[in-house]
């Protein structure tokens, strides 16, 4: 299916920020890139992204959110109409200046997102320009028992322009995680509101991918030392 809209000024000009989208973001200032940070201080700064949030690709939100935690930035473009669909842009023509100009001040990323799959697909696909984070992610999200694997078809994200890309190093990690997966997350998938309830498998998931980036965290800065 191909979008509605090419870019976000085209979406912008037919949606209502506030009725039909909205935009959530933090930053964690010691995980933002500025003039005179230290290289410490830059191995850290990785921003969540979730550009098809909210009811675009259900739980998305909910994941970004808590993987984000109190720890990394956190940008979130959420649908909240009863039409989502068609606030899909895709990553490669996702840009929305506030994400472009936080994602740039990131070191890496982790985007989120959902796919709806087939019956040979795995749980997870990982990809994205950021190879030892992705390997990272992709062995602690099998040691937890996700069936994963790393995408080189239609969810490698590999292009530059992809926004999980668009980051200081020119590297990010995108996770497109399939809608079987995600209903087992909720009590109830298909509603906000029962998104509220997490299940067990949830906090399984998030924990596999915040301790590996606090530890690719740590890792970077071992190695600036
Ligand atoms: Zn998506």
């Amino acid at each position: 299916m191909t979008d509605r809209f090419q870019n976000y000024r085209e979406l912008q000009g037919a949606n209502l920020e506030g009725i039909d989208y909205r935009i959530e973001t933090a930053i964690r200032s010691r995980n933002h890139e500025s003039i005179g940070q230290s290289a410490l201080e830059r191995a850290k700064s990785i921003i969540i992204l979730g550009v098809h949030a909210g009811g675009i690709e259900p739980g998305t939100s909910e994941l970004a959110r808590s993987i984000a935690g109190e720890d990394f930035s956190l940008y979130l473009f959420e649908g909240i109409t009863g039409n989502n669909k068609v606030l899909h842009i895709t990553s490669t023509h996702f840009d929305e200046p506030r994400c472009t100009e936080l994602v740039k001040n990131h070191h890496s990323s982790v985007s989120l997102h959902g796919f709806i799959e087939s019956p040979s697909d795995p749980c997870v696909y990982v990809g994205g320009k950021d190879i030892g984070l992705k390997q990272q992610i992709l062995s602690n999200l099998m040691n937890n028992g996700f069936s994963t694997e790393i995408n080189t078809g239609k969810y490698a994200a590999t292009a530059a322009g992809n926004i999980c890309n668009r980051t200081s190093s020119g590297q990010g990690v995108q996770i497109e995680i399939a809608k079987g997966l995600r209903t087992q997350f909720f009590e109830d998938y298909s509603s906000r509101r029962g998104r509220e309830n997490t299940t067990a498998s949830f906090e399984s998931f998030v924990k596999a991918i915040r301790n590996t980036l606090l530890n690719d965290s740590l890792g970077r800065q071992d190695h600036y030392r």
